[in-house]
């Protein structure tokens, strides 16, 4: 029997067991269970107000819950000590609705900060990869442009380029679309089209567009008031759900 079987890798690289979330008196993730296969895309849809972002928030370690267990790649973030949350916490990235770029740095600075200053790069290395990431993001060539000079679908590609350049098993998307003009919603999507496709990152993804979401998600879980009602692959929860609180859903962002 080999030894190695200890580095096998976890199951699961996202896993929420019993997890309740409440701010005041509004339970807003109600003993909640579900967990992310590596590799796997899933969307979490449902009515504003459901909990969705609250579980990325949650994965980011910006909130913390009152009851139950988070789990990221076989690291416990919560509960845990500050040691082991660090660890589960550096498999994170996320992409925010607003793209809260460092107004004051280039695009290709953006990227490299926190690569130099958390993983130790060499100023070299890190520009090598941003300059790698905004090639895929389809900003080869603004490396230098500052956020102001940049529209907001292209500020929004140097985000994700930045939360990339961490190098995160799971890339976490909180209706990072929801705050363009129309006319630039086509291309961010486009581009997490192509990670989803050319690369083996888990996604966790928050979105209005339901097309986006039919198109890349191996799953789609339904939420409504902090639970997960229905959860299926695209094709059975857009063509035939089986909740009536679903199909109400559907056909009113449809
Ligand atoms: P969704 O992403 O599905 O729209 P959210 O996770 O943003 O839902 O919010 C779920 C509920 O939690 C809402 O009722 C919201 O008002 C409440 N909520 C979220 N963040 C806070 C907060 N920091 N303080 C108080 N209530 C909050």
């Amino acid at each position: 029997m080999s030894a190695d079987l200890t580095l096998e890798k976890p199951h699961e690289l996202i896993r929420f067991d019993n997890v309740t979330k409440r701010f005041g008196d509004n339970t807003v993730l109600d003993d909640l269970c579900f967990s992310v296969k590596p590799g796997k895309h899933v969307t979490l849809i449902g009515p504003s107000g459901s909990g969705k972002t609250t579980i990325l928030r949650l994965l980011m370690t910006l909130e913390s819950p009152e009851e139950g267990t988070i789990r990221v790649n076989g690291h416990r973030l919560f509960p845990a000590a500050e040691k082991e949350r660090r660890e589960a916490r550096k498999h994170i990235g996320m992409v925010f609705q607003q793209f809260n770029l460092f107004p004051n740095m280039t695009a290709l600075r953006n990227i490299t900060e926190a690569p130099i200053r958390v993983l130790g790069l060499s100023k070299d290395e890190a520009e090598e990869r941003a300059k790698g990431l905004l090639d895929l993001v389809g900003l080869g060539d603004r490396c230098d442009a500052r956020p102001t000079q940049l529209s907001g679908g292209q500020q929004q590609r140097v985000a994700i380029a930045r939360a990339l350049a961490m190098r995160p098993q799971v890339l976490l998307l909180d209706e990072v679309t929801s705050a363009l003009d129309p006319e630039l919603v086509a291309g961010v999507l486009d581009v997490l089209r192509d990670i989803a496709r050319s690369t083996d990152i888990t996604m966790v993804c928050v979105t209005h567009e339901m097309n986006f979401a039919r198109d890349i998600s191996d799953e789609v879980l339904m939420f409504d008031s902090g639970k997960v009602i229905e959860s299926g692959s695209p094709e059975k929860i857009f063509s035939d759900p089986e909740q009536t609180r679903t199909r109400e859903f559907l056909g009113a962002v449809l």
